[in-house]
């Protein structure tokens, strides 16, 4: 338990130091080639439309008393430039709304911001530096990358002689604090929202009882392997596990011994598996393997060597469980409902000959290496 605890904190960490490295060397901005990566890309342009229009806002807010009091002022070039940026920030704000590309790109914004940031200390305009603020808050979020330092240090080292010149080291520092306080923070927040995320898609595709993925995402996983082996004939082993007699299980020794039952088998199978293979749980007391890259020939010594650890293991306190086993190729089939059929009819003949065993599907012979084989001699079906 301690140990597991130690781990999550550990993986969290892991996590962190990586968001904070990445958001120095990675680009947020999309690479050139990547477009085709579909939903994924879809939803990080979203982040980085709606993290850009907050930003925006933010610099709106801070601009418009640098336009008013310049002009105020008489400083006529100052309020203009302002009064430039505030308008086309947010127009830039209705554009992003409206899902079009906005006028200035993120860099050119900053850019400028900082520019007039440094036009104004020169005019003795000290509030401008809070303009600082939301820059700071803009860098980590939409820069991500060794630019969002380089500005950072850049606005820093052109706002210290001012600063100095005008406060005390106290004063001075209080801001140079405030404002780094202000980027780690909003760093923070940042990194809090992808773990949100990262936490409820992890819940959306992971069966509670058991923690081995749910059959919404066996679907995924196993559309993926049939496209994989459409395109790089890279094929996929399906087992499907059943417990023997849990029914049984459940009656002689209560539901709780049941559900512990079912949750040390997935341990169990999870510290056997290689990270490429993925367990899920199909329903009940049923279990789906997928293994990458695997033949059913292959597959087969893998289950027999999952069914002796259940078999020897202490899964239940008074006495052995057993599973049994059928397997299925994806070489060996045209789509993914025979696939399931298949594994199934095999599990069917594993109970029929007397459990605790595994079985390969029974199929007939190829058309050809790797096409549509012929299904007229298997049996299938199970209830
Ligand atoms: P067989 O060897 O033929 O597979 O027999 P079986 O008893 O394992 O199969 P059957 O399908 O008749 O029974 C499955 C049982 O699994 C019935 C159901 O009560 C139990 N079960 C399903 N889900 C859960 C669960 O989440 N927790 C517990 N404790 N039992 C469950
Ligand atoms: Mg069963
Ligand atoms: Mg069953």
């Amino acid at each position: 338990m301690g140990a597991k605890l130690i781990n999550t904190n550990k993986a969290r960490w892991l996590r962190l130091k990586r968001h904070f490295t990445e958001s120095f060397t990675g680009d947020l901005l999309p690479r050139k080639g990547t477009q085709d990566e579909g939903h994924i890309d879809e939803a990080r342009d979203k982040r980085r439309r709606s993290a850009y229009r907050y930003i925006s806002l933010l610099l709106a807010v801070i601009l418009l008393p640098i336009v008013a009091n310049n002009f105020y002022l008489g400083e006529q070039l100052l309020a203009i430039a302002a009064l430039l940026l505030l308008s086309i920030l947010l127009l830039d704000i209705v554009l992003i709304s409206l899902h079009r590309e906005a006028l200035l790109s993120p860099p050119m914004v900053v850019g400028i911001s900082i520019g007039l940031v440094i036009l104004s200390l020169y005019h003795g305009q000290l509030y401008s530096l809070y303009l600082l603020f939301p820059l700071l808050v803009s860098l980590p979020v939409m820069f991500k990358t060794r630019w969002a330092i380089i500005l950072g240090v850049v606005a820093a080292a052109t706002a210290a002689p001012v600063v100095l010149a005008h406060f005390d080291l106290t004063t001075t520092l209080v801001i140079f604090i405030s404002a780094v306080l202000t980027w780690l923070v909003s760093s923070w927040l940042v990194y809090a929202m992808t773990e949100q995320s990262r936490r409820l898609k992890s819940m959306a595709i992971t069966d509670a009882l058991t923690g081995a993925f749910n059959r919404r995402y066996l679907e995924l996983q196993a559309a993926r392997a049939l496209q994989d082996w459409e395109r790089n004939r890279r094929s996929v082993s399906l087992l499907l596990l059943d417990i023997d007699h849990f029914k049984r299980i459940n009656d002689e020794f209560g539901h709780d011994v049941g559900d512990a039952a079912l949750k040390n088998l997935v341990g169990l199978i999870k510290e056997r598996i290689r990270g490429v293979d993925t367990l899920c749980r199909y329903g009940g007391e049923e279990f789906v393997l997928l293994l990458s890259e695997t033949t059913a020939l292959q597959a087969k010594i893998v289950a027999n060597q999952l069914r002796r650890a259940v078999e020897d293991a202490s899964l239940l306190p008074q006495g052995p469980m057993t599973v049994s086993v059928g397997i299925c190729d994806l070489r060996q089939v045209p789509d993914l409902e025979s696939w399931f059929r298949f594994a199934d009819a095999a599990l069917y003949c594993a109970k029929d000959l007397g459990r605790n065993r595994v079985e390969l599907a029974e199929l007939p012979t190829l058309q050809t290496s790797d096409t549509a084989p012929l299904f007229n001699n298997v049996s299938m079906g199970r209830h």
